[in-house]
């Protein structure tokens, strides 16, 4: 197995795109370039508190023995043979309003290594200090937050849902001044870095600015970048091939939305510079899991009036997002407006039978009728059912008891004491048709059980379990992280011992800050 400081690191991004080396870190315009070179600002005292075996793996890398050492590059403060750091420009669509230049204001990218397969990965540090992109920010981020990149990320590779991971979280020994929920009430926490990996990090935002700036040539040279290194499947050539990556950048992220969707997982903050080109979730802010079904539920208090983030609204706004993204493409292909039209509207068709045949999955089908779906989702939303817990239950559920009394699993799964006899009364029927379509499928139970247990986790990382975890951490009690790691690599398997981890949850975290509400503040 190798060491941390075997690892070989190219620069894939920066060698082959305009940069700005002026290693002016003031934050700034940055026009002509795809990046900056910066350094990553020293911290106190690293300290290497979390790290993914399971990432790990992947690189044959060993758990570092030296966690002095390793701390010292997982916060930047050494950097390895071939690293490069760099931050990259990007702008975006925030709330639905162009924001011009954004970039990373404090994500620094410390260069690219091979896995043995020879894939590229990027490795690149969250808090690592000022860049040209920081705008108002100190380019740190907090304990907290960096927790719940950590663990979600990795959670979600693990749910098979495509994603950034995350290698190691280290707290840097400085503090940062942080005001939660914008209301005047700062305090200060503790640093924290997170070492994120993933093919690439390039997100719509970085086509945008280039386009929002007419610089027509910069945009050529990033739109061939990405097809060359990502998408070497791509065998057009000139504007057909940008075309061609369009219309897979559109697949990837319709898959992506059916995918939270069958999870459970609300973004939060899908602005156009969250948005990965490679169809896999970025950035996780103030993210949540949907507990009681309600498809206009949102974690984030930034997002309270409009509830533009909020669950049952994330497949549009991807569309929305992807629009914005045409419109960038659309500067290097001012003939083809109607093509990139074209392959707009079939998004919602395939992300539809993705949905379709992922929630028949769910299920035990083969298929679904949409109406029966949306007539489940209704009762689900009227009797404030747990969408983990009822899946689950569901999978469990033996047909030969019947419908006569109201199953266990939906009362359980519920967050309402009672069910009035007419809900009770549209459950069953519900119930009972799908009895019928289930006999009708004629998979023997054990399969259709198996199936299900593959499409419907037991255990997906609850705000409140986070939040748990965090509140621990912050005393410098670190072992609730490590369990959630540990449970979230397999969340579709019943664990000895686990079953606090997948209950509903509880009362006092209805309205607990941190358990149900968040905010951007990171
Ligand atoms: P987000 O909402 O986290 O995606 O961030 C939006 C923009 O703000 C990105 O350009 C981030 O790099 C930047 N940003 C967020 N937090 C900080 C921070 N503490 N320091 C500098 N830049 C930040
Ligand atoms: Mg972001």
């Amino acid at each position: 197995m190798k060491k941390l400081d075997d690892l070989q690191f190219q620069a894939n991004f920066t060698e082959a795109l305009p940069g700005d080396s002026s290693r002016d870190f003031h934050p700034r315009q940055v026009k002509n370039a795809c990046y900056s070179f910066v350094s990553p600002t020293p911290v106190s005292s690293p300290k290497l508190i979390a790290w993914s075996d399971s990432l790990a793996a992947q690189f044959d890398l060993a758990r570092p023995r030296d966690e002095a050492s390793a701390a010292a590059i997982l916060s930047g403060n050494t950097l390895l043979n071939g690293m490069q750091p760099f931050s990259a420009c990007y702008g975006g669509h925030q709330f639905g309003n162009w924001a011009a230049q954004l970039g990373d204001g404090r994500a620094i990218t410390l260069g690219d290594t091979l896995d043995p397969q020879r894939k590229s990965w990027e490795f690149q540090l969250k808090g690592a200090g000022i860049t040209p992109y920081s705008r108002r920010g100190d380019g740190r981020a907090v304990l907290r937050s960096s927790i719940r990149e950590f663990i979600c990320s990795e959670a979600m590779f693990h749910l098979g849902v495509p994603t950034t991971r995350a290698l190691s979280l280290v707290l840097t020994g400085d503090m940062v001044e942080r005001d939660m929920f914008y209301n005047g009430n700062p305090r200060s926490e503790a640093g924290a870095i997170v070492c994120r990996v993933s093919e690439s990090f390039i997100r719509f935002g970085n086509f945008e600015i280039l386009a929002a700036r007419g610089e027509v040539e910069n945009l050529h040279k990033l739109l061939q970048f990405t097809i060359k290194n990502y998408y070497s499947d791509i065998n057009q050539t000139g504007q057909n091939a940008y075309l061609e990556l369009f219309r897979e950048i559109t697949r990837r992220t319709a898959l992506l939305m059916a995918h939270w969707m069958r999870v459970g997982f609300v973004h939060g903050v899908m602005n156009t510079d969250n948005m990965s080109i490679l169809g896999v979730t970025i950035d996780y802010g103030p993210y949540g899991w949907l507990e009681n079904y309600d498809p206009s539920w949102t974690p984030n208090t930034t997002d309270l009036p409009g509830r533009r983030y909020s669950f049952g609204r994330q497949p549009s706004i991807a569309l929305w997002n992807l629009l914005r993204l045409a419109e960038a493409i659309a500067v290097v292909l001012p003939d083809q407006t109607k093509e990139l039209e074209a392959i707009l509207s079939e998004y919602q068709g395939v992300y539809e039978q993705y949905f379709l045949e992922m929630q028949a999955a769910k299920l035990g089908l083969s298929k679904v009728a949409p109406e029966s779906l949306l007539e489940l989702y209704s009762l689900m939303q009227t009797n404030n059912m747990d969408l983990t817990l009822f899946f689950r239950g569901l999978s469990q559920w033996d047909h030969s008891l019947g419908t006569n009394s109201l199953p266990n699993f939906l009362i359980a799964s519920s967050y309402e004491e009672n069910f009035s006899a007419e809900q009770g009364e549209a459950w069953q029927a519900w119930l009972k048709k799908y009895m019928e379509i289930v006999a009708a499928e004629n998979l023997p139970p054990e399969q259709r059980r198996q199936k299900m247990e593959r499409a419907n986790p037991l255990y997906v990382p609850r705000n409140y379990l986070l939040q748990e975890a965090i509140e621990l951490a912050e005393q410098g009690d670190y072992s609730k992280v490590e369990i959630l790691l540990q449970l979230f690599q397999n969340p579709y398997t019943k664990q000895e011992g686990k079953e606090a981890f997948a209950l509903k949850r509880p009362d006092w975290a209805r309205n607990k800050p941190g358990s149900s509400t968040l905010s951007c503040s990171s």
